[in-house]
């Protein structure tokens, strides 16, 4: 069963220039975005910088209004809620951000940048919140120690821990995670990876996971939508999309992976340029700027559908010839 379910969601940023801050254009960040994610499951979004995930996370949470479409949480449209409402609901859905730091207020101390929501939602105070904000702490693996410091003296998997625990205090069902590993260094991604593949199991969590890493991906995830500028243009179970890929986007991206062995990359891809400004997306299919399967006509001319190429992958390609999605 689906807890979330986005349907042709968009959002565009209007361009303004001159004294009277006319629009003289929009970046179409996310355009047209369908997509389900099942209770319990880990769905993974992937793409590079400026291809729109993370204004689509943003967009789900509604922390920006969508431009078009609809955001089914549990069946409730958020895009219809009111404020009040909105923020109840919220209170299920959670947003974990790229940087730890940035995401902490740097003259609180932990304990009350952790106990916040419970202060906020459930009006806890004195004992019960420093118990409950203990709590939270062990669970992410700090000490009580770590209440009383402010986030300059936290390391930055310490400081992530921290956004994590802040995350849970209110037992959300969904979390919509960003980045959550970018930033901290190597050695402390792979722990941390761990340790919210263990969260989930252990409190049935939903993840949306927004990342430009193929292979946290295929880690972490159990689908993966993979996007190019603002639109999916493949998705699929993740070793069925990582064993085939169908789309000249995703397979560019997948052999760009480093290998063990560096003798193995003949295979790579490379994509030439830049990915194009999302204030002028290509005519026809948007990717045919850099497609290296030799665009035709077609190609510049023609938006390609998403079709089905099995039960559990679809791709947006004139070379994919099936039924539509
Ligand atoms: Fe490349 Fe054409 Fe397929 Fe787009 S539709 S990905 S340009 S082959």
């Amino acid at each position: 069963m689906s807890l979330l379910e986005v349907k042709h969601l968009s959002k565009h940023f209007p361009v303004k220039r001159g004294l009277l801050s006319r629009p003289t254009g929009f970046v179409q960040a996310v355009r047209d975005v369908s997509f389900q994610v099942r209770a319990g499951e880990s769905y993974g979004v992937v793409g590079e910088s400026g291809s729109g995930k993370t204004t689509l996370g943003r967009t789900v949470l509604r922390l920006i209004d969508p431009t078009e479409g609809e955001i089914l949480f549990q069946g409730t449209d958020l895009t219809r809620l009111d404020p009040e409402p909105l923020r109840q609901l919220r209170r299920d859905m959670q947003m974990i951000f790229q940087d730890p730091h940035s995401s902490l207020n740097p003259r609180k101390i932990i304990l009350k940048s952790v106990g916040e929501p419970l202060v906020i939602y459930e009006g806890v105070s004195g004992r019960r919140l420093a118990d409950r904000v203990l709590e939270l702490m062990e669970l992410v693996g700090l000490k009580k120690e770590h209440m009383y410091r402010f986030p300059h003296e936290l390391s930055g998997g310490q400081k992530q821990r921290v956004g994590i625990a802040r995350a849970l205090a209110l037992n959300p069902k969904m979390l919509i995670l960003d980045e959550p590993t970018s930033a901290l260094d190597v050695s402390v991604q792979a722990l941390t990876l761990n340790f919210l593949e263990e969260l989930q199991k252990k409190f049935s969590l939903t993840y949306l996971f927004i990342s430009h890493n193929l292979a946290v991906i295929r880690y972490v995830c159990d689908r993966v939508a993979v996007m190019y500028l603002g639109r999916i243009v493949e998705e699929g179970q993740v070793d069925e999309l990582f064993d085939s890929p169908a789309h000249p986007y995703t397979k560019s991206l997948l052999s760009a992976i480093p290998l063990p062995e560096p003798q193995q990359d003949d295979d790579q891809v490379l994509l030439e340029g830049d990915i194009p400004s999302p204030l002028n997306i290509p005519s026809g299919c948007s990717f045919h700027t850099r497609c290296p399967e030799k665009p035709g006509e077609i190609c510049r001319r023609e938006d390609p559908p998403l079709v089905h190429l099995s039960p559990s992958h679809s791709a947006s390609c004139h070379l994919c010839g099936s039924r539509e999605a």
